[in-house]
């Protein structure tokens, strides 16, 4: 089992995930009740009309089945922005924490964890490998991280995390597509 709860290129260009903090037990008992906020506006145009788009099934673990996540649309740019568990890069079904828990381990040269399939950790590594060496010189995981990096992302145009709002606002961070390398 992969991380993956979607092709890595189905988002458009246009589209936007928007992480803001999420408590999953009242989010998988609440469903579509669940009170998530409306941005003020659209982090891609500045829009101040967003309107709901419906839901999409996104896997995390611990939780036994999908969860609910809302979607925002914006009229005016026509991007739908899906919102995302601070805690959980894009694509991916761990809590970046724990990720980037098993990275630092495997650089320091330790083994993998036996908590958790050889393979999705191995899909992680060969992900840092690809972000770490984006620009051609290799970079290291911390550096990675604090540069709002997508650590463990094999993606080339959705690995970036980037704060829009200040902390007064609950959504404060955007994944958007970047520049190829
Ligand atoms: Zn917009």
């Amino acid at each position: 089992m992969l991380d993956l709860d979607f092709p890595l290129n189905h988002t458009r260009r246009s589209d936007l995930i928007l992480y803001l903090s999420v408590n999953f037990d009242h989010l998988s008992r609440a469903g579509k009740d669940y009170p998530w906020p409306r941005p003020l506006r659209c982090p891609r145009c500045g829009g101040v009309r967003l309107w709901g788009h419906g839901y999409v099934e996104r896997f995390f673990d611990g939780q036994a089945d999908a969860l609910l996540i809302k979607r925002w649309r914006c009229p005016d740019c026509r991007a739908v922005h899906t919102m995302r568990p601070a805690t959980h890069w894009r694509g991916f079904w761990a809590s970046w924490p724990l990720i980037f828990r098993v990275l630092l381990e495997k650089a320091a040269g330790g083994k993998w964890s036996e908590a958790m399939s050889r393979q999705r950790q191995q899909y992680w590594w060969r992900g840092y490998h690809i972000q770490s060496r984006i620009w051609g010189t290799p970079v290291g995981l911390w550096q990675l991280l604090l540069s709002g990096r997508i650590v463990a992302t094999h993606s080339l145009l959705y690995r970036e995390i980037r704060v829009v709002y200040g902390s007064a606002h609950r959504i404060f961070a955007v994944t958007a597509a970047s520049q190829p390398p």
